[in-house]
């Protein structure tokens, strides 16, 4: 019985990997569950899934849930962490042997760094964190005998693609010395892919979450739109597969049938292909090196009407270059690129400002903050703080759309 403690349970990833679990009652079981403030998804979670421990970093939700909890009789009930530092106890506590890191954004590097630094073993798909903290991640993870999966569904495909010398070594992989050539990472383009680009200016957040393939947060739907995303995962990717730039290619594939490649010196190229559903790399991810079943169906290869790949135009995905350049500048680069995204993307959700400015924004931090030492903790949040300040004053400058 392996023990679980879920960051983000209450969100998309976290209503996955719940679906997971109660596919395998006698092999995990939930410990400790963390989220924002969705009180109601969390009180829903605590009756099915009765775990020992909660968090919830907004205090106000806290004090909510467990009102409500104790008004129902429930019994036993369980303990209410409060605040960031109640989330990041709850990743601490030894007894939930695996973690699922699943808070979106940069808000989940600490409670990540908690629980490798504890020696846990990780599924991560909080991409943010990973590319806010990349090598300190790592050196963490060594210095302490964590270990990581890949929970993002690309990673996963690239890591199983790989040879087992490489998924036992994520971030100081040899590739060159597994006949790795090249990873080809793809992405589906988002739901803006064949909109004319003079017309990008008036895409609303609702267009932009309204994604062609994948179900998933508010967020990631922006980001996947504007292909931030994948710039993301580029250098996320970088970070697991210890990839240069040479050994990385971005490749636009509308169906999302195939979830990533790795090609091979020999010209063999071996790729990872299923339905788009996050439970197939979280059940790779918690079951590893053993498969279990996801409740995902195989594909249907004669219902596929056919699978297209191409090259992304940067015009239209302008983010996209963004981020591979900070990817090359260095850490205190792709931590401002992701802190500013983060904010320019809220902006959008919440209607303050338009879809081009959500570039214009991460350009105008980027340049104002060119490099940023950003090694340590303390370095990557003063970072994350300065890049958060600078886009906010970019967005102020900003006409409401
Ligand atoms: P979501 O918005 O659906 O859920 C986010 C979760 O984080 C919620 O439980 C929320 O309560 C919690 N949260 C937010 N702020 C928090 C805080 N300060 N402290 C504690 N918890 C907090 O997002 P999602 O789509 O599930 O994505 C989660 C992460 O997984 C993101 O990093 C995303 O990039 C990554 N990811 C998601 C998908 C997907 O299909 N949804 C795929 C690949 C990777
Ligand atoms: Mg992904």
């Amino acid at each position: 019985m392996t023990a679980l403690t879920l960051l983000g349970a209450t969100g998309s990833i976290g209503t996955s990997t719940l679906e997971v679990l109660a596919a395998h009652p006698r092999e995990y079981t939930l410990y400790a569950a963390a989220a924002g403030r969705n009180v109601e998804r969390m009180e829903e979670i605590v009756r099915a899934f009765a775990p020992r421990k909660v968090a919830m970093s907004d205090v106000g939700a806290a004090r909510m849930l467990k009102e409500r909890l104790q008004l129902s009789g429930l019994t036993p009930l369980p303990e209410i962490l409060e605040g960031e530092s109640g989330v990041c106890e709850l990743a601490r506590d030894p007894q939930g042997e695996y973690v699922v890191a699943a808070i979106v954004g940069a808000a989940g590097l600490k409670p990540v760094l908690e629980a490798a630094r504890r020696g846990a073993t990780i599924g991560l798909a909080n991409k943010e964190a990973l590319v806010m903290s990349g090598r300190l991640f790592f050196d963490t993870l060594k210095a302490h005998g964590a270990v990581v999966y890949p929970i993002d569904s690309e990673h996963s495909a690239i890591f199983q693609c790989l040879p087992e010398s490489c998924q036992r070594e994520l971030g100081a992989c040899d590739l060159k010395g597994a006949g790795v050539r090249r990873i080809l990472l793809t992405g589906s383009g988002g739901p803006f892919r064949n909109t004319p680009l003079e017309d990008l200016a008036s895409v609303t957040a609702a267009d932009a979450i309204r994604h062609p393939v994948w179900s998933m947060g508010p967020k990631i739907s922006v980001d996947s739109a504007t292909m931030m995303n994948k710039g993301l995962e580029y250098i996320e990717a970088r970070y697991l597969f210890n990839a240069t730039p040479e050994e990385m290619e971005i490749v636009i594939h509308p169906q999302s049938v195939v979830h990533s490649m790795v090609s091979f010196i020999d010209g063999a190229v071996l790729a990872q292909l299923g339905r788009p559903d996050m439970k197939t790399p979280i059940a790779r991810a918690l079951a590893y090196p053993e498969r279990i079943a996801a409740t995902v169906d195989p594909l249907d290869f004669t219902a596929l009407s056919g699978l297209s790949f191409m090259a992304p135009d940067f015009r239209r995905y302008p983010c996209l270059r963004l981020a591979i350049e900070a990817s090359l500048t260095g850490q205190g680069a792709t931590t401002a690129l992701n802190a500013a995204n983060e904010v320019a993307v809220a902006a959008f959700l919440e209607g303050r400002i338009c879809y081009p400015d959500i570039y214009a924004t991460v350009e105008t931090v980027l340049s104002e903050l060119p490099s940023l030492k950003a090694e340590s903790l303390e370095e990557i949040l003063d970072c994350d703080r300065q890049a958060r300040e600078s886009a906010g004053k970019a967005l102020g400058a900003r006409k409401a759309c």
